[in-house]
């Protein structure tokens, strides 16, 4: 037989990295709960027009797509958002607003496999429906933040954007939807010279080029100076400076909150994903290059599916490179030797005995694993050594007798002779 391989772009995780993937999992689904969001399964597979419709050209052209023995035209889910707006143009359409859902799951892109991109990786999906109000698109912003300190992160900045703001310009400019996309994909790649060839080629107007140009170099830490140039530089175009104004006021909100967060304001910051129509913002560690999460405002997306017109806000956090920056930055993970418990019988006669006793200590929380090699206990205990293994439990004739067993700190590396019934409160 050959050795089997992961097919390229597809990993497996073990226990720790696995670990450290669920962490991060359990973290974003406590986050929701907190904040409201009610969680929703959808399939992996879904429909490729379903998928294709509004995402960008990239997404589309990388997505693992295929004929079912059905006949249909189907493909695996690169992202949430259509899924969860095909809810809410369907089943969801009555559903009184607003309304919070939360997806969590495996997402599929046939992207070229290096250092923070695979074809196969994770995202906590938040997307907040319902309202085009400030503090909507300030609650996303803060509960990315929220979830990263939660996860023990430092030194993040928010890369943030407004689609209006280019868009804006080149509505005005006459530019057709599919000619602005091309632009905003380009830019979401920092392409700035391409933008302006398309641009230019499309036949916008010199002012156009000029105002371009100035706002790719807007950007800045200081949030408000920075939107004021902003404004500024795009005062010809009225739908630009709502865009720079609504910006303005998110921002404001997320100051006036008392949370702080460092942003990074770009007024020529696009993504590519064609569906966003207002705020897209992308955190970052200066420990890599690539965004942690995007997220954004996309009002336009559920009516496009054929539900009403429902605003919405939402972001993708992405678990596989958040645990990369946790790695990076030295987040230590939750030891899982921590508070483990082994249990060990001296000998055949006792190992029921063990048994029942693992049961009580895993009754009351404990994480516990009971010896099944029939080893010498020095051996075992040598072996939950080497693991970090938190407690030892040793059974034996002499202390069952007296309803006792004995107990080892493997830390401190000793031990004492402890009465089974108060066996959990001396580990817990
Ligand atoms: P997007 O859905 O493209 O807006 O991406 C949102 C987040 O998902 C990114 O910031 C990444 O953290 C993550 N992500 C997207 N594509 C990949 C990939 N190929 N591999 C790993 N993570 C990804």
């Amino acid at each position: 037989m050959p050795a089997f391989k992961t097919v390229r772009g597809m990993r497996d995780f073990l226990p720790k990295d696995a670990e450290r993937m669920r962490h991060v999992e359990q973290i974003s689904r406590e986050l929701a709960q907190l904040y409201g969001y009610g969680e929703v399964i959808t399939p992996v597979v879904e429909s490729y027009d379903l998928l294709a419709a509004k995402t960008g050209e990239e997404i589309r052209e990388r997505m693992y797509a295929f004929e079912d023995f059905g006949g249909r035209k189907v493909a695996l889910r690169p992202e949430f958002t259509a899924s969860v707006a095909r809810l809410m143009a369907t089943k969801m359409r009555n559903k009184p607003k607003p309304l919070r859902l939360f997806s969590v799951g495996s997402l599929y892109r046939y992207d070229e496999p290096q250092f923070g991109r695979f074809r196969e990786f994770w995202q906590a999906n938040y997307e907040l429906f319902g309202s085009d109000k400030p503090e909507a698109d300030a609650e996303i912003l803060m509960l990315t933040n929220d979830l990263l300190v939660r996860l023990g992160l430092r030194n993040f900045y928010f890369k943030i954007g407004h689609m209006g703001i280019l868009r804006g310009i080149l509505v005005k400019e006459g530019l057709g939807e599919d000619q602005q996309n091309s632009i905003m994909q380009l830019l979401d790649k920092k392409r700035w010279e391409e933008a302006l060839v398309i641009a230019r080629s499309a036949g916008v107007s010199q002012n156009c080029l000029t105002t371009l140009k100035k706002i790719f170099e807007i950007r800045g830490k200081d949030v408000f100076g920075v939107l004021k140039r902003a404004e500024e530089g795009v005062q010809d175009y009225e739908k630009a400076v709502a865009a720079v104004k609504n910006l303005w006021e998110i921002l404001e909100v997320v100051g006036g909150s008392g949370v702080e967060l460092e942003v990074m304001v770009e007024a020529g910051f696009a993504r590519g994903l064609e569906y966003y129509t207002g705020i897209v913002f992308e955190p970052y560690v200066s420990e890599i290059e690539m965004a942690l999460s995007g997220g954004g405002r996309y009002d336009k997306l559920i009516e496009l599916f054929g539900g009403e017109s429902i605003p919405a806000v939402g972001v993708a956090q992405g678990i596989d490179r958040i645990v990369l920056a946790m790695k990076k930055q030295r987040v230590p993970p939750r030891i899982a030797g921590e508070r483990m418990v082994v249990v060990v019988s001296i000998e055949k006669e006792s190992r029921a005995k063990a048994m029942e006793l693992s049961s009580m200590l895993r009754n009351a929380g404990l994480a516990v694993e009971v010896e099944v090699m029939g080893r010498s206990i020095s051996k075992a205990l040598s072996d939950a050594d080497r693991r970090g293994v938190a407690y030892a439990v040793i059974v034996g004739p002499e202390e069952l007798k007296e309803r006792k067993v004995v107990l080892r700190d493997m830390k401190k590396r000793e031990q004492r002779v402890v009465e089974i019934k108060s066996l959990c409160e001396e580990i817990l």
